[in-house]
Order: C-alpha cells, then sequence, then structure tokens
C-alpha cells in the first residue's frame, strides 16, 4: 500500500482515508504521494467521466476498497450534473474549451466538491470516527457554495466557510448566503481572500485540544488543499485527453497542452498529477489574472506576495498565496521535507523565497507562466465571442488571452485545452460589459439579457438564484474567526 506524508516531514504515514479526514498536516505541511500510479490513457480509452473517477481514485486513494470508490463515484456524479458526460469538450476555433462548470453551482469546484463529502463519509465510518467533523473553509467565491452544496445535511459533519466581505459577484454571494441546510455557516469576512485563508490556518493551527475533545469535534478543511480535493481533478485532463482521440483530434500517445486559468494551484497541479501518472502532456500554462504573483515566480524562480492584493473581474484567482504549489516545490526539491519546510518558513516570515536553479529547471520543462489583466480578458471575451459566437467567463477568458500569449511566444503548436472553470452566468455583469452591452442594475435582468444576446440559455444551477432569500448576514473582522467557529462549533448539539 502506497502512503501519504507531509511535505514537511517524512516521519507520518498514513492513509488516504486518514489524510482526507485531516485535510492539513499537523506540521502545516500538506498530505502526498511522492510515487504517482501510472495510469496509461489506452489502458482507459473506452472509459467514460464516471469509470475513469472510479480508476483513477482507487488507484491514487490506497486505503479505500474499489467498492467504496464506486459507492463514492456514484453518489457524487450520477444524475447530478446537467451536462450527461460531466466535462464536455468544446471545439472553438483552433483551441479546445472543457468546460467544467456544468455542476450543481456552476463553477469547476463542484467536480471536486460533488465528491470529497462522500469519501470524508466513507472514512469516518472506516476509521471508526465518532467525533462530529466541522470543515473549514476559506472561499474567493467558488468554492464556498459547491462546499456547500456537497456537505449540506451529510450526517456527522458540519461546515463553516468564511468569504471576503467585497469582490465577489452577487450571485455568487447569494448562492453562499441563501443555502439551505441544517449543518452550515456561512460568513462574510472585512478582508480579502488571504485575510480569509489565512484565518482558517491559524484556527487549524491554534484551536484549543481541549476544545476540540471537549465538545467531540475533529477540525477538516474542504479547500484544495485536502489531497481528497486534487485526485478528483485528475480525471478531468484524461476525460479531455481521450475526448480528442475520439473526436480524431490527436492520435493516442499525442502530446498535449492545457492552459488553466489558476488561483490556488490545484486545479493546475492536478493536471501536472495527470502527467506524472503518465498523460502525455507537453506543457501546463499557468495562468494569472493581474494578481501574477505565479508568472513572476515562474519566470524569476522567486515567490513575493509583497505586492498589492487586486480586486479583479476574476475574483476566483485573486490569490497571493497559492498553497498548492507547496506541493509542486516538494516535488520539484526531490521529496526533501526540510528544505519545503524552511521555504515556507521564510514565506511565512518574510512574505518570499527564492528557489534553486536546479528545482526551478524542472519546474519549467513543465510549466509556463502568463498573465492577463482585466482589459485583456474583457477584450478576450469579446473577441471570441464575436469571431467563434462562445462565450467565455473571465476566469477562462484569462486562460484564453494566456494560451494566445504563449501561443505567440513560443513555436510550440501542441493542440491546446483551455480549461473553463466558471459559467459566464456566474459573472453576468463582467460579461455584458466585456461584450460593450449596457448593463441593467438589476442582476436578474443582466442574466436575462446575456441569454439574449449570447442565445444560450443560463445553467438550471443559477435559475431562480436572486429570489432565494438570505439566510446568513453576519460580516466579522479577521480576529474574531476563531470565536465565530468556537460558538458554530460548541452551539446547537
Ligand atoms: C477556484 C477557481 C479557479 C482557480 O483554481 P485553483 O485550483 O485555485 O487554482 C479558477 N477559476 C474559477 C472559476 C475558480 O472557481
Amino acid at each position: 500500500m502506497e502512503f501519504y506524508n507531509s511535505t514537511r516531514n517524512h516521519m507520518e504515514k498514513i492513509t488516504a482515508p486518514e489524510a482526507i479526514l485531516r485535510g492539513i498536516a499537523p506540521d502545516g505541511g500538506l498530505y502526498i504521494r511522492s510515487n504517482v500510479p501510472q495510469i496509461s490513457p489506452e489502458e482507459v480509452a473506452d472509459a467514460d467521466f464516471l469509470k475513469l473517477a472510479e480508476k483513477i481514485l482507487s488507484d491514487y486513494l490506497c486505503g479505500y476498497t474499489p467498492e467504496e470508490i464506486h459507492g463514492c463515484v456514484e453518489r457524487a456524479y450520477r444524475g447530478k450534473f446537467e451536462a450527461e458526460n460531466i466535462v464536455p469538450l468544446k471545439k472553438v476555433g483552433d483551441r479546445y474549451v472543457l468546460e467544467l462548470f456544468h455542476g450543481p453551482t456552476a463553477a469547476f469546484k463542484d467536480i471536486a466538491l460533488s465528491i470529497l463529502p462522500q469519501l470524508m463519509r466513507c472514512a469516518m465510518e472506516k476509521q471508526g470516527l465518532h467525533d462530529e467533523i466541522m470543515i473549514l473553509t476559506a472561499t474567493s467565491g467558488d468554492t464556498g457554495s459547491a462546499a456547500l452544496t456537497g456537505f449540506r445535511d451529510v450526517e456527522g459533519i458540519r461546515i463553516a466557510v468564511f468569504y471576503p466581505d467585497k469582490g465577489i459577484s452577487p450571485i455568487q454571494r447569494r448562492q453562499m448566503t441563501a443555502m439551505q441546510g441544517s449543518n452550515i455557516a456561512v460568513c462574510a469576512i472585512d478582508g480579502n481572500f488571504d485575510d480569509a485563508q489565512t484565518g482558517v490556518k491559524r484556527i487549524f493551527r491554534e484551536m484549543p485540544e481541549e476544545f476540540l475533545s471537549e465538545n467531540g469535534i475533529s477540525l477538516s478543511s474542504a479547500n484544495s488543499i485536502n489531497i481528497g480535493r486534487l485526485v478528483p481533478q485528475i480525471v478531468y485532463y484524461y476525460s479531455a485527453y481521450l475526448d480528442l482521440v475520439r473526436m480524431g483530434e490527436i492520435q493516442m500517445g499525442e502530446k498535449i497542452n492545457f492552459c488553466v486559468p489558476t488561483g490556488n494551484f490545484g486545479d493546475i497541479l492536478a493536471g501536472y498529477f495527470a502527467y506524472l501518472s503518465g498523460l502525455p502532456i507537453g506543457k501546463l500554462i499557468c495562468a494569472s489574472n493581474a494578481n501574477n504573483v505565479l508568472t513572476d515566480f515562474l519566470s524569476e524562480g522567486v515567490y513575493d506576495k509583497n505586492r498589492e492584493f487586486l480586486t479583479t473581474i476574476s475574483p476566483s484567482m485573486d490569490i497571493l498565496v497559492s498553497s498548492n504549489l507547496e506541493r509542486l516545490l516538494y516535488l520539484a526539491m526531490d521529496c526533501n521535507a526540510d528544505a519545503v519546510a524552511e521555504k515556507m518558513r521564510e514565506l511565512r516570515e518574510t512574505g518570499r523565497y527564492a528557489m534553486d536553479a536546479a528545482s526551478m529547471r524542472k519546474i519549467r520543462e513543465m510549466f509556463d507562466g502568463e498573465c492577463a489583466d482585466d482589459d485583456a480578458a474583457r477584450d478576450a471575451i469579446r473577441r471570441v465571442f464575436e469571431k467563434h459566437g462562445y462565450l467565455l467567463d473571465p476566469h477562462t477568458a484569462v486562460a484564453w488571452k494566456a494560451s494566445e500569449d504563449y501561443a505567440s511566444k513560443t513555436t510550440d503548436c501542441t493542440p491546446c485545452v483551455v480549461l473553463s472553470t466558471a459559467s459566464p452566468y456566474k459573472f453576468p455583469q463582467s460579461v455584458l460589459a466585456a461584450l460593450g452591452a449596457e448593463v441593467p442594475n438589476d442582476a436578474a435582468e443582466q442574466l436575462t439579457l446575456l441569454e439574449k444576446i449570447s442565445q444560450t440559455r443560463m445553467p438550471r444551477a443559477l435559475q431562480g438564484i436572486l429570489e432565494r432569500k438570505v439566510r446568513f448576514n453576519d460580516v466579522i473582522s479577521p480576529e474574531d474567526m476563531m470565536a465565530y467557529v468556537q460558538r458554530k462549533a460548541a452551539c446547537e448539539r
């Protein structure tokens, strides 16, 4: 059996169900399996999304039986997505768009957050855990509603979601604040996403043990630092590849590139795992918005978050500390956990760290970094709609532009799949403005106008969203997050 260990420490080896229950390692590191399973595309050539998911999850998540994984996959995906094949691939011009937004909240995070609660519930039963689990999640907009949808009314689990009060779209906010479910709490933070994420990490570090044991609670995370979030995302890289083969666009074995709109580095890291597992990937293009800390990292070898946090029209990518990069560092530095711990200490204390040349060479073999600001993203939305009649959301638009920039700076003509992470209907205001339309003030009217202009239908997931009643109004300062969680954990038991 293959075990998981922390990126900051090799001493403790745990199974996948344990790693999923914990979320983050006690030393602050992220769980990782340095020895990845090999899965050739030939061997899964005929698999549909559910079968692929079963294969990849079973191979990666040692400690679950194939029957358990089968049950989790069925409950997570069967009949739960608006697109029958879960993640359709569309040809748009000479690129391909992988639509990851046909789930219950119309964003790509649904893919992992539909199955994480199933994996967690199953792990609780396997481990004979009697505690209640309290999931803490910081969100830049999309994780929150996807996590709430996945975890609501799951027995033995509660969830608290923290989002930045400013900088998410009205539709994203309403999706969370109007969410139904008896085991959920939703709270705005007077700060940005990094404040919310730092606050959650601090609760994990500083929550008193006695409080947890007195209340019979274990903490866990639904953020993409949880390995149970990451592994399900490997599946759609394979799915896109196999679709291209089936469409006759590539030959089996031929390489393709992926361009990924990136925030916390989870989505693109799943692509790297797909590559390590044997999927023929040429390059992973890391697309950032104006918060381009990753673009600079990839070009200069220095990670430096000492810069202004910018609020953009692609809020789910407004991040200066990309947590999952830690896993890439670990792999690039030959699994040297002490070296990773040292870099993360530097990051915490000085806000920056520099990589050695050899590790950067390894990283750059697979990763290219590009960035596009709001103007460039708006321009891409307009151009792609005018030329191809296809509507991009602002996050996907950043990736589209990045893929163009990559193409024009290199001679690489490998087929390129752009990952589309959200429905344009989650961001009607920005999309309408990009198209040059006069934007109505009323969000419901924005949705209708977008339908009219684009001749498409809004996703089922968003129909009637603005008529739902707001249940959660709390706004607190980041310092008060611990007290908030303790109150929510101790009450109504
Ligand atoms: C979360 C998110 C991203 C960024 O994904 P990461 O895994 O954090 O890199 C991009 N686009 C959308 C719409 C998202 O919700």
